[in-house]
């Protein structure tokens, strides 16, 4: 399918889902605009057919939540242990050289979207799923209304379960569920989603509720305790299976921090100098006193899923 035919298409299930939203009593200040990108350059996922274009702030304290959540675990399953100083110089680095690099190509190419289409989603409405357009419409609307009203900052964590709630809202009828949650997509979408559910079921005004700071915050500490141990396991995968490599949204092998890495070599002496030269000197000192052998393993991986077509 075109680009104007799937343009057109979009406009379309726009018309409704916002008539949806007005219906509930939420509306937007404006009408999001569509774009179409040709291709989704960054990281190794495969790509997305529809996306809320990543705001500077938002995508920081997202990054942040993640690491400041995430980053000790993950380590430590690549058998590294790092004191808080090394964690918030590598958080500093994931901020500097593995995401503003994104944002600036987002701000120079799609500058003035809300939403961006990419061509997946002609293929997925050439296959028929036109009617299902609504559902993801919803979901890319939600996120847009919970960065209206200035909440995704807070909670980013929940915020693809809330996103696949309304999803489910504006069908009327729950989502399916995964039996067992171990990946990106099945714990922070298909989890999140019955998370949110379970905090709101006594509530009138779901929407509302999701838009609520302090119900937020109940749900996106609620799916941390719960998926405890599959969070980990989903980090395992993520670092050591290849078919698991693309599943995590982190795993960046473009980014200019990995290509530091690979210009220094994919070795401990070329890893500690990769870090002490983007201005981690402790970082770098902590992990020349251990084995990285399992961390340079993990990186060659993620390169090799990086060089193979998606
Ligand atoms: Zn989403």
């Amino acid at each position: 399918m075109n680009k104007e035919k799937v343009l057109e298409f979009a406009e379309g299930s726009l018309d409704r889902v916002l008539a949806f939203y007005d219906r509930q009593g939420i509306s937007l200040p404006h009408r999001p605009k569509f774009r179409y990108a040709k291709v989704n350059p960054v990281g190794i996922m495969r790509e997305p057919f529809m996306s809320v274009l990543p705001d500077e702030e938002a995508g920081k304290a997202v990054k942040t939540s993640w690491h400041r959540n995430f980053s000790r675990a993950r380590f430590e399953i690549l058998g590294i242990t790092l004191s808080d100083e090394a964690l918030e110089e590598n958080l500093q680095i994931e901020i500097s050289l593995n995401y503003l690099y994104l944002h600036k190509y987002w701000r120079e190419n799609f500058s003035g979207a809300d939403i961006l289409l990419f061509p997946p989603l002609g293929k997925y409405l050439t296959d028929g799923y036109q009617k299902n357009l609504d559902g993801h419409m919803a979901h890319e609307v939600w996120h847009l209304i919970e960065k209206d009203r200035n909440v995704l900052h807070t909670t980013p964590l929940i915020a693809e379960g809330t996103a696949r709630r309304a999803e489910g809202l504006f069908f009327g009828k729950d989502l399916a569920v995964a039996k067992n949650p171990n990946l990106y997509i099945t714990i922070f979408y298909y989890g999140a989603d019955c998370v949110v559910r379970d905090c709101m079921r006594a509530f009138r005004n779901p929407y509302k509720e999701m838009l609520n700071p302090q119900v937020r915050e109940r749900a996106q500490r609620e799916l941390l305790k719960r998926y405890e141990e599959k969070i980990s396991e989903f980090f395992r995968r993520s670092c050591f299976e290849k078919d698991h490599v693309r599943s995590d949204p982190t795993n960046d092998a473009k980014s200019p921090f990995q290509e530091r890495l690979l210009s220094n070599g994919l070795t401990p002496a070329g890893v500690a100098k990769t870090y002490r030269d983007a201005g981690a000197p402790t970082l770098a000192r902590e992990l020349e006193g251990q084995d990285l052998g399992p961390y340079i393993k993990s990186l060659k991986l993620l390169h090799e899923c990086a060089a193979e077509p998606a």
